[in-house]
């Protein structure tokens, strides 16, 4: 269970940025969260909710867009979308096969992160 620490980071980020453009409120948090970070959306949802209590975020809609994960296969060079399976959601073991030749010599180039896209503010 990550979310939590995650969801602080969010929020941290938000409120620099409001800080910035003297924001009263944030209404919303709109974010990217790689599908390979293994971050449960409802989770973090609920995460996020918590750690904003009594903030300038509190009550913000926090909007999460899933990106997929890409490979690059380190034998053909070619990249590859990837899905996270159930296996790797349990064993948190994350190796993928490239899907054009089948090489499992490779790495994770995207979606293993998480950023904030934007955020709406009242002045
Ligand atoms: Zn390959």
């Amino acid at each position: 269970m990550h979310e939590f620490a995650f969801a602080h980071n969010i929020f941290k980020i938000a409120e620099e940025t409001a800080k910035k453009y003297n924001a009263k409120r944030i209404s919303e948090v709109y974010l990217e969260v790689g599908e390979l970070t293994l971050i449960v959306p409802e989770l973090l949802k609920q995460s996020f909710k918590m750690a904003t209590t009594g903030t300038i975020a509190e009550g913000a809609k926090l909007r999460i867009e899933m990106t997929p994960g890409k490979i690059k296969c380190n034998k053909c060079g070619k990249i590859s979308t990837v899905s996270i399976t159930e296996e790797a959601k349990l064993t948190g073991l994350q190796l993928f096969q490239c899907k054009h030749c089948g090489s499992k010599d490779t790495e994770i180039i995207e979606g293993k992160s998480a950023n904030v896209k934007n955020i709406k503010i009242q002045e």
